[in-house]
């Protein structure tokens, strides 16, 4: 990992319950909620429960029941948020030139509306 996993980040605080969050959806490897400042009008956060600071230790890192269980957890909110017909996008910051804040992994749903093709 580009840095060293810091478990006092808000994420790891919310998957603790040490923190409230709108939970959207939880399993034993994922937990979903609402981001607090929605970028389109379906805006949900899915996050695996390992400590991976990004995506790249976590595709470098995890295991393959791990790696599944995610992409699964993104898939099964994306069609309980009723996104499937009109379509979503999802999308991981890394580090510094992605934008990254939160060092806890998460992956992005956005959706509701047109998202058009901007990349940043
Ligand atoms: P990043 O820029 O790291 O990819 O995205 C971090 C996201 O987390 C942002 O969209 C931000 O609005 C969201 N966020 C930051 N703090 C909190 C929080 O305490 N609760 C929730 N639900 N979302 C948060």
């Amino acid at each position: 990992p580009t840095q060293p996993y810091d478990d006092a980040n808000i994420f790891a605080r919310i998957l603790r319950g040490e923190l409230p969050s709108n939970k959207v959806y939880e399993d034993d490897w994922a937990f979903a909620f609402h981001d607090i400042a929605p970028q389109a009008p379906v805006h949900i956060l899915v996050i695996p429960r390992g400590a991976y600071v990004s995506w790249d230790d976590f595709s470098a890192q995890a295991s393959d029941p791990e790696i599944a269980g995610l992409a699964r957890a993104i898939g099964h909110v994306a069609r309980e948020a009723g996104l499937v017909e009109t379509g979503y996008r999802v999308l991981y910051n890394v580090g510094t030139h992605g934008g990254q804040e939160v060092p806890h992994l998460h992956a992005h749903i956005f959706g509701g509306r047109p998202l058009g093709r901007m990349i940043g």
